[in-house]
């Protein structure tokens, strides 16, 4: 279970999906085995062993993970802390699943619904605060970011990001659209995700080549002081699948796309090396992707994050578990400085 103390550092949580259909037809092996006491994750026969806050195998339902993984985190957001939330893996490995991105109305959502639930839970018994909360939900496609809450066209619905004077990263004009409950919510991220760019791989039929950033804002006012606000920003960002272009067998525009999102992944990649000490760079250049521009504040910043590693347990996709968790041990190493939201 996560402390306070451990809000320091990027928690990771490696969440491993079952065999796939297509990874059973294929007479795939399940090369990876779970040590939740000593939370460790390694590949079988072979001396490969990583360590994570928390790690999954394929039993791991919904319910467990949420409570395991997420649910402590969320407190936070009510002491006025920034949270952000990545899932990341190649694609197939369980990103959306986990974060609940295609929400359908489904009972046993993943993290988002059973996020919005929560938050409105605590809103709701809590008589010291007003609550007022809003929602958006954008994608970053091929380096452009849309706004997928807005009625605009999507030509029209590209946002850009700014900074403002303080460098805090802006987004004018990203639809910010106020909830009174769960449900109005929800609504918006069934809206939002079916305004998302689908395609289809050999990996996986319907996957994203998007990343998707679903942000809950809360500002809370105290009622006795309307003066006394906190405000607290979660981010729930699903991104696009890491895996090389080769493997998923895209060509043409798919194949410029896995380019176009793999130079996001590749600055954030960079920026997790830096950030983690692996490399002997001072600099950290966010400003090198949009991707990295959004995340400023979550990895190094002033947020509490947790990344998810997605993972695929089966022999075939060996090359690309080893990379993730690889990925995920550098993001773990990573301190930010978590600040509370007050005024
Ligand atoms: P990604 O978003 O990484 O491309 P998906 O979330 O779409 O991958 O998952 C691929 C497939 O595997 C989906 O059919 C999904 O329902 C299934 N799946 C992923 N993770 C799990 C899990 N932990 N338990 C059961 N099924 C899973």
């Amino acid at each position: 279970m996560p402390t306070e103390k451990d809000n320091d550092s990027v928690q990771v949580a490696v969440r491993i999906r079952p065999l796939i259909d297509s990874e059973i037809g294929r007479g795939c092996r399940d090369i990876l085995e779970v040590f939740p006491a000593i939370h460790q994750i390694r590949i079988k026969d072979s001396d490969r062993a990583f360590t994570f806050n928390h790690v999954c195998d394929s039993m791991t339902s919904q319910m467990l993970f949420y409570g395991m993984c997420v649910k402590p985190l969320i407190d936070n957001l009510f002491k006025g802390y920034n949270v952000t939330i990545l899932a990341y893996g190649q694609t197939g490995s369980g990103k959306t699943y986990s974060m609940g991105t295609a929400y359908d109305g489904d009972t046993d959502g993943g993290i988002i619904p059973r996020a919005v639930n929560d938050i409105f839970n605590y809103a709701n018994d809590n008589f010291a605060y007003d609550f007022h909360i809003t929602v958006s939900f954008m994608e970053l496609y091929q380096e452009v970011l849309y706004d997928l809450l807005t009625a605009k066209s999507r030509e029209q619905s590209v946002v850009e990001i700014r900074e403002d004077p303080k460098g805090a990263i802006i987004i004018p004009g990203l639809t910010a659209e106020p909830v009174k409950s769960a449900s109005q919510a929800l609504d918006l991220l069934l809206k939002g995700s079916k305004g998302r760019v689908t395609g289809s791989t050999n990996m996986n039929t319907q996957s994203s080549r998007s990343h998707a950033i679903f942000t809950i804002n809360i500002l809370m006012q105290q009622k006795s002081d309307s003066n006394m606000n906190k405000t607290a920003k979660f981010y729930l960002v699903d991104l696009a699948g890491s895996e090389r272009s080769k493997k998923t067998g895209a060509t043409g525009v798919a194949f410029r796309e896995g380019v176009n999102i793999n130079k996001g992944l590749l600055a954030l990649g960079n920026v997790i090396s830096v950030l983690g000490g692996d490399k002997q760079q001072s600099y950290v250049s966010f400003r090198d992707s949009n991707l990295t521009r959004l995340l400023k504040d979550s990895l190094g910043g002033n947020s509490i994050t947790l990344m998810i590693a997605c993972v695929s347990p089966a022999d075939y996709n060996l090359d690309e578990t080893i990379s993730t968790l690889r990925y995920a041990d550098r993001a773990r190493q990573i301190k930010n400085k978590p600040v509370v939201n007050e005024d």
